[in-house]
């Protein structure tokens, strides 16, 4: 080793969802939604000003804020927008968890929550899901310095109700609760409704996967006007201009466009329920999932053979390698027709 990575911020990365490069593939491996953007996207991408591009974003992110603001019946001041909820969830890390105590989250989640721990070197204590794969709210009730729980959880699907989140809120005052929700849309209840009566919580969502947006990475916290201050505060500390101009307005249309959102919302819904019942009646077993994915697992087949096979057949599911979950597939879901396609698969597969 040369002398000078001695000194190196060594990190084990997070490994994203494969993007290959064929469109021949049907891609169920990064809870994209299968559905275009509203279609004012595309008007405003169209009726965008190069011109302007010489110049800088708006760094307050106004534009969006404001909308947001008014979907939500927030304040301005209560939002935060960043580039993806990744980003969010990366500057309120580095935000909020300093006190030198270790911070909550369950052991089976979202795996960039141990990546920033480890980057920003803040302690962490993973706490077991049950054998159900649901949080147990004991475990959220003792000393730490912060809590991210993701509701509905990733990768399990499982949603946590509000009234175990509002045991969790009131147990810890003093320290920042983080309730992640990127799949919420998708029929579970947000937190948001709590922020009158929590100043430590932080609700976060993102347009990656409702709102179709994942390739123009934009997410959002709503919290108190005091942890939206200070979150802003370290976001200009590292970098004054995060969102682009394209993002920007492109949100803006995203949020417009209430009645495309809600249909499009349904329309991933109806399918994942029949798949549900598909996938049961091939054997399959999975906890209920409100989220635009379903985490399953067959008793007789391997899911990494599974996983494998998929993958030879040009259909992309995720599989992780970790301990009480290598033996699970997490399928996003698509168009019906993809879908199809997928139970297609099995059927011929399994029986
Ligand atoms: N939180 C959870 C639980 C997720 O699964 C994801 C998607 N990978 C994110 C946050 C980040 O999504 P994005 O940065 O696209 O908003």
């Amino acid at each position: 080793m040369a002398a000078w990575e001695e000194n190196v911020r060594k990190v084990v990365p997070y490994t994203p969802g494969e993007q290959p490069k064929s469109r021949n593939i049907i891609k169920l491996n990064t809870n994209e939604n299968p559905y275009p953007p509203a279609p004012g996207v595309e008007r405003a991408l169209r009726e965008m000003d190069v011109q302007e591009f010489r110049k800088y974003p708006d760094a307050e992110t106004r534009p969006l804020v404001d909308v947001l603001a008014e979907y939500y019946q927030v304040k301005p001041e209560q939002v935060f927008v960043g580039v993806g909820s990744d980003d969010v969830l990366a500057m309120s890390f580095l935000t909020f968890f300093n006190s030198g105590k270790p911070i909550l989250f369950p052991d089976i989640t979202y795996s960039f929550y141990d990546v920033w721990a480890d980057l920003l070197k803040i302690p962490y204590a993973c706490q077991p899901l049950d054998d159900e794969f649901h949080i147990r709210v004991e475990d959220y009730k003792k000393d730490c310095g912060g809590i991210v729980i993701p509701n509905p959880n990733a990768p399990t699907g499982v949603e946590m109700g509000l009234s175990q989140i509002e045991e969790i809120l009131k147990s810890n005052l003093d320290v920042i609760v983080i309730i992640d929700e990127a799949y919420v849309d998708f029929g579970a209840d947000s937190a948001l409704s709590l922020l009158p009566k929590y100043e430590n919580l932080l609700v976060v969502q993102t347009f990656s996967k409702s709102r179709s947006l994942a390739g123009m990475r934009i997410g959002y916290a709503i919290g108190c006007p005091k942890m939206i201050k200070y979150l802003n505060d370290v976001k200009y500390s590292f970098n004054s201009y995060t969102m682009n101009m394209t993002a920007l307005t492109l949100g803006v249309e995203a949020v417009k466009d209430d009645a495309y959102f809600k249909e499009t919302l349904q329309k991933v819904m109806n399918t994942r329920e029949r798949v549900k019942g598909e996938l049961k009646a091939l054997g399959f077993v999975f906890q209920d999932s409100k989220s635009n994915f379903i985490f399953a697992s067959h008793p007789n087949y391997p899911a990494k053979e599974l996983f494998e096979a998929l993958k030879q057949a040009g259909i992309y599911v995720r599989y992780f390698n970790k301990p009480r979950i290598d033996n699970y597939l997490r399928i996003s879901i698509g168009t019906d027709a993809e879908m199809d396609e997928l139970i297609a698969f099995f059927e011929k597969y399994i029986k």
